[in-house]
């Protein structure tokens, strides 16, 4: 492509991503679910997430929560007052 006339693909306004408004949405949605069950991003005294009944996959640092009031993904280390003990079998 010619410098001179064509477009230059450099010529492009690169703008930064910005989030959209179904971000905006999620996000008050996530963070009203979030507040709601207290989560946190780390462990309560010796509780947390991995340890947790509702922890779907315990061998992965990120799994999905199937707790009816959260469904959604979380990690290892987090913890929400809905903490519950795995039972022995
Ligand atoms: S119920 Fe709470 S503590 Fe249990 S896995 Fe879900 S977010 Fe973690």
């Amino acid at each position: 492509m010619s410098e001179s006339g064509g477009e230059n693909l450099y010529d492009e306004v690169i703008s930064a991503p910005e989030p959209q408004q179904i971000d905006e949405e999620l996000s008050t949605k996530l963070g009203l679910l979030a507040e709601d069950a207290i989560l946190r991003g780390r462990p309560y005294q010796s509780e947390d997430c991995h340890t947790c009944v509702y922890y779907l996959d315990t061998d992965k640092d990120v799994s999905y929560c199937w707790h009816p009031k959260l469904r959604i993904l979380v990690g290892a280390e987090w913890w929400c007052q809905w903490w519950e003990e795995i039972p022995a079998e």
